[in-house]
């Protein structure tokens, strides 16, 4: 196994100028879902983004690898998205956008080890984690990423992170090609995993043998937990800031009387001072100026700087 890089970026970087005749050959032949002009609020839980040149859902590992290396061949950039971290920009996302959503196939392996492919979502493993009497994966009920989602992430809460469970992760480099990482081998960070370029395919989790109704009642607990203090029903994209050392941005926020703070359909929650809501037709402009406002008077107020949890990206 490769020993992984401490570059930040896990996507390809725009490269120079591409035309759509290269978008159309790098996506050529591919055995999954090709959509052009495809609007990305439709990816997002924020329900904001304007369109993608083209959306791909690749049927399979060797299909991540021939849009790779297709896209590398025609200068391409592509983004990989599970879609709940993410503002996209009004102005969308130029290139190749990539949703793993077709790569759902998880497996146990012995010793407690679960497989999941990239695009499985976290709420589905932790469901097979239960019927399987596995446990370790409790503290992430109710994140509602991909499982490769909450890798690059380090997808985390107070009871536990990412980083804790990971046994190796599988990745389709720049170059196409399949490569296998072992958890020792790669540095995690508050939100984030410093993981060469390319796209997660696959994870090994290492979880260990418990009693399934134990597990599902952690499970259960912390959904009630979650339903109680956090925005549900409205869309959002999780927490919007990183909590600062030993203080909470949520409690930062709600202290400097910002809940309920709004520009056009953005909105601070009024349950939650850290998520900010689309209360129907939030643009990313809304949000955008609705996160500098908040930063702003922050700032000014307790003299903390927050740093953005959510990911921004795309064009304006
Ligand atoms: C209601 C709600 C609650 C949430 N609660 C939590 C929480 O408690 N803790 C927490 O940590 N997060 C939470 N989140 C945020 C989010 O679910 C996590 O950050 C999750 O890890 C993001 O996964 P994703 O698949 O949606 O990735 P995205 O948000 O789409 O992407 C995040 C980053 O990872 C990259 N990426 C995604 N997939 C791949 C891939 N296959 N290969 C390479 N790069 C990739 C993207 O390009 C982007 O840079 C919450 C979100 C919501 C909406």
């Amino acid at each position: 196994m490769k020993r992984g890089s401490r570059r930040v970026a896990t996507v390809a970087k725009p490269h120079a100028r591409f035309t759509q005749s290269d978008v159309r050959a790098a996506v050529a032949g591919l055995k999954g879902s090709v959509s052009f002009r495809a609007p990305l609020r439709e990816y997002t839980s924020f329900k904001i983004g304007g369109p993608a040149d083209v959306v791909c859902e690749p049927a399979d590992i060797e299909d991540v690898c021939l849009l790779v290396r297709q896209a590398r061949a025609h200068k391409v950039p592509l983004f990989v998205l599970g879609g709940t971290n993410l503002l996209v920009r009004d102005g969308g996302i130029r290139g190749i956008v990539v949703s793993l959503a077709r790569l759902r196939t998880i497996k146990e392996e012995p010793g407690a080890v679960l497989y999941a492919e990239g695009g499985v979502g976290m709420p589905t493993l932790i469901g097979y984690a239960i019927r399987h009497s596995l446990a370790g994966l409790e503290w992430a009920a109710g994140i509602p990423g991909t499982v490769a989602g909450c890798v690059v992430m380090n997808a985390g809460t107070k009871l536990g992170e990412m980083k804790d469970s990971i046994k190796a992760v599988r990745m389709v480099n720049m170059k196409g090609q399949v490569v296998e990482l072992d958890a020792a081998n790669i540095t995690f960070e508050y939100r984030r995993a410093l993981l060469s370029r390319g796209i997660v395919v696959g994870v090994w989790l290492r979880l260990t043998q418990g009693v399934r109704s134990d597990i599902e009642r952690v499970v259960k607990d912390y959904l009630h937990y979650r339903r109680d203090t956090q925005p549900l029903a409205m869309p959002s994209a999780g927490c919007v800031f990183k909590n600062p050392p030993n203080d909470s941005a949520g409690r930062l926020i709600e202290e400097a009387g910002l809940k309920g703070a709004r520009v056009g359909d953005a909105e601070v929650s009024m349950k939650h001072a850290n998520f900010m809501v689309n209360r129907g037709q939030a643009s990313a402009a809304d949000v955008l100026a609705l996160i500098a406002k908040v930063r702003h008077s922050i700032r000014r107020r307790a003299g903390v700087r927050l740093d953005l949890e959510l990911k921004i990206v795309g064009k304006t």
